[in-house]
């Protein structure tokens, strides 16, 4: 196990042998242990640290290792991140940008021009990470076992080393390895709901891409392709490839074999507003269950981000439900529980019955789902909603442009 404040310097937390017990193993003692330092649990360690608790943030994993998550945010994420006072240095490290042509079918929608930050998952959690206040202990090690109780937590760590807690912030994303310990189990919601794809893209030799940024739309329910997002992302075009293919489908072996012709093949219309392009990196993919955790709500213990509830990301919600969690937790919660004696499962509900977490567990739930009848339902129903989804985007972008133009009065 290694251990490491930010500084290399300072232990806030108190390490000691239990008393009395000669060669057992150190008990570490906090205020909160955070277990798992992905983007939510990096983020709420953060902000419980600043605000001045005792905090250890235990991980498996010294770096957080290259895997497909989420590459771009903007819009309310971003308004996230800078209330939790992180936006500043994710910022420093992305690739922004504003604004995206939106595509269907060979024909332009609309024009989105929004700040967008794109950065790949790994800088994203070691950016947060890295603002680890010099108070908090870093652990590297797997946490294998959570005892709760209504007074104190105990959390035990692969290397023998022990830490109480009055609080444990559970972490862990779509691991469900501590589940039995905690006594709490998973329903799934949608298994196989979407299959995502995410790959880098240069433009032919000598060319550039006429567009740094577009998003363009499956043709219809035959292809399963909700979209394709395209921004720069670095020295690299990245592309986010969202579809509710079955995995079993045969695309999906053509796809990893020729990813550029098979995409070409598939969208049409792409390649005369891409121009000619190479795939410069492996296909990485990522069959999504969407799920929901039940009996949660117990003594000295909370869930936040994707260990609580998992999304689409096609909906492009799943940062924006997890910094929610965050933020309620450790503005909030946290703050008036650990004020008073205590942690018992009285305490933990008020976090789960937030007003504000629950909209937003809803609406990520009700995105996810959606998208996928936006994308693939053909009953009169959806397909008229189809319809009208992308001509109210081209109205309301035919007015805008009027307007820009002069051509139409504001009033
Ligand atoms: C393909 C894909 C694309 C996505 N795109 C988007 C998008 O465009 N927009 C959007 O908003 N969202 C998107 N998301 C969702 C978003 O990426 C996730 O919601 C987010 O990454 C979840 O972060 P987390 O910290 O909850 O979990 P994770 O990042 O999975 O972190 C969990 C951490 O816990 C650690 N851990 C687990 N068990 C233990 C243990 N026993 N002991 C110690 N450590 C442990 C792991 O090592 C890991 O570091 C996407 C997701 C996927 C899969």
């Amino acid at each position: 196990m290694l251990s490491t404040t930010t500084d290399g310097l300072r232990e806030a937390a108190q390490l000691h042998a239990p008393a009395g017990v000669a060669g057992a193993p150190a008990v570490r003692e906090v205020d909160v242990v955070v277990v798992g330092a992905g983007l939510s649990g990096s983020a709420a360690a953060v902000a419980l640290a600043r605000a001045g608790y005792r905090v250890a943030l235990a991980d498996r994993h010294a770096i957080c290792p290259p895997q497909f998550r989420v590459e771009k945010f903007g819009g309310e994420q971003a308004e996230s991140f800078r209330r939790l006072g992180l936006l500043e240095a994710i910022a420093a490290e992305a690739t922004p940008f504003k604004t995206v042509m939106n595509l269907r079918r060979g024909v332009l929608i609309d024009q989105t021009h929004t700040p967008f930050y794109a950065i790949r998952y790994g800088d994203l959690v070691r950016v947060v990470r890295d603002q680890l206040p010099a108070t908090a202990t870093f652990l590297v090690d797997e946490v294998v076992d959570i005892q709760t109780r209504p007074e104190g937590q105990r959390v035990i760590l692969g290397s023998d080393e022990v830490i109480d807690a009055r609080l444990v912030v559970v972490a862990t994303g779509m691991g469900e390895a501590l589940w039995n310990s905690l006594g709490i189990t998973r329903r799934a919601t949608f298994e196989k709901h979407s299959v995502s794809f995410g790959f880098d893209l240069t433009p032919a030799q000598g060319s550039r891409f006429r567009y740094p940024a577009l998003t363009y739309y499956g043709e219809g329910p035959a292809d399963r392709i909700d979209y394709l997002t395209l921004f720069p992302m670095g020295d690299v075009t990245r592309a986010n490839l969202f579809t509710f293919l079955d995995d079993r489908d045969p695309w999906f072996r053509a796809f990893r074999r020729e990813p550029k012709a098979t995409l070409l093949r598939t969208l049409p219309g792409l390649s005369s507003f891409l121009g000619d392009f190479q795939i410069t990196s492996p296909v990485q993919a990522w069959v999504m269950n969407l799920y929901e955790v039940e009996r949660h709500e117990r003594d000295g213990v909370v869930l936040i981000g994707d260990a609580f509830q998992t999304n689409c990301p096609a909906a492009g919600i799943g940062v924006s439900r997890l910094l929610v969690d965050v933020e309620r937790l450790c503005a909030v919660h946290a703050p008036r529980w650990l004020a008073s004696p205590g942690m018992g499962r009285d305490k933990i509900s008020e976090y789960y019955h937030d007003d504000v977490k629950q909209t937003s567990d809803r609406r990520a739930l009700s995105l996810s789902l959606g998208r996928r009848l936006l994308t693939l339902d053909t009953s009169l129903q959806w397909r008229a909603r189809r319809r009208q989804h992308f001509l109210r985007r081209r109205v309301v972008a035919w007015f805008r442009a009027r307007r820009a133009a002069g051509g139409l009065d504001p009033a």
